[in-house]
């Protein structure tokens, strides 16, 4: 259970963070019983006070400052917010939490659905998953490392730009992702799964060629025809009336089954309500066309206007929300 009641939160108590995240990796060892995460965070000061790092509903195994051991049964935690204060000016921090998706029944953080393990972080979920200055004024590039069992998880997908995957001992395997640009915790992803996926190329308006993958369940995979063909309409739209090329080598969108939001904008890797992604060309009305097409090109809108353009603080959110909304109309 949670020990963080909910707290009033006023525009004019904002203050800047005392630190930033210049680089964030991460090491799941997904399991929905159980699943461990290795964070390794470097941090560089930048004002003054505390380093403060948010955490909810995670079970703390180790944590280092510069390699230095604390107790993770006595982390200075009030809140939720667990502040230290002798941090050095550049440092780097280690830790290794215990989560658990099967029980994750928030649909906050990573959980479990319909035999996928999936996250949402939109707008504080990101420290479900670890100890992290989960605010979006803060930037870090990601670098992620999946490990599952491959059996019943063969596909192993984050944000970014695929790296080493390979074979590990006990039939389980492994795949990284390496995400080029700075984001905020909220806009993190990764997806887990038995995924089919079909395939598309963009080619952007100064000839860049960009891969379009589109995953759903094997046998609903087809019915994202229909989808990749507005994600790249809405890709040229961009081009064409804000001069706005895709930044990315590769762009992914996931149909999960039960997701609560209609789609999320994680940077590269958009997380789907089927609903909201999938259309059967034999039975779906021009009303469910409209509502594909619209979604796929305001998520994908986000890459700018939300993803590289983000938000200082969460009272920001109308402007992105705005800002997109106005550009899928
Ligand atoms: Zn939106």
């Amino acid at each position: 259970m949670s020990d963080v009641a909910p707290r009033e939160i006023r525009l004019e108590d904002y203050r800047p963070p005392a630190f930033t995240t210049r680089e964030a990796r991460l090491r799941f060892e997904l399991d929905p019983a159980a699943t461990v995460v290795e964070a390794e965070l470097l941090v560089e000061r930048i004002g003054e006070g505390p380093l403060e790092l948010y955490g909810e509903d995670l079970e703390t195994l180790a944590f280092t400052v510069d390699g230095r051991a604390l107790d993770p049964d006595a982390l200075p935690v009030e809140g939720g917010v667990l502040r230290l204060r002798a941090v050095p000016d550049r440092a780097r921090i280690v830790t290794r939490v215990r989560i658990f998706p099967a029980e994750n029944h928030a649909l906050s953080g990573l959980y479990e659905s319909g035999g996928l393990l999936v996250t949402q972080c939109e707008a504080e979920g990101f420290r479900r998953i670890t100890w992290y200055q989960d605010r979006p004024d803060v930037l870090a590039r990601f670098s992620v490392r999946l490990e599952a069992d491959r059996s019943r998880y063969p596909v192993l997908l984050a944000n970014g730009n695929p790296g080493a995957r390979g074979e590990l001992p006990g039939g389980r395997h492994f795949a990284e992702w390496h995400d080029p640009f700075p984001k905020p915790g909220y806009l993190f992803a990764l997806v887990a799964g038995d995924l089919a996926r079909i395939e598309g190329t963009h080619t952007t308006r100064s000839g860049r060629e960009v891969a379009l993958h589109l995953y759903a369940r094997p046998g609903e995979v087809e019915r994202c025809r229909y989808a990749l063909r507005a994600l790249s309409t809405a890709m040229r739209w961009d081009e064409d009336v804000y001069g706005l090329e895709c930044d990315l080598d590769l762009f992914q969108i996931v149909a999960v089954p039960a997701f609560n939001f209609g789609a999320m904008e994680n940077k590269g890797l958009n997380i789907f309500n089927a609903a909201a992604l999938l259309a059967d060309p034999e039975i779906a009305t021009d009303r469910d066309h409209l509502r594909v097409a619209r979604v796929v090109a305001h998520e994908y809108f986000h890459n700018w206007t939300g993803n590289r353009v983000t938000l200082r603080d969460w009272f920001q959110l109308t402007l992105k929300e705005g800002l997109t909304v106005l550009r899928d109309q």
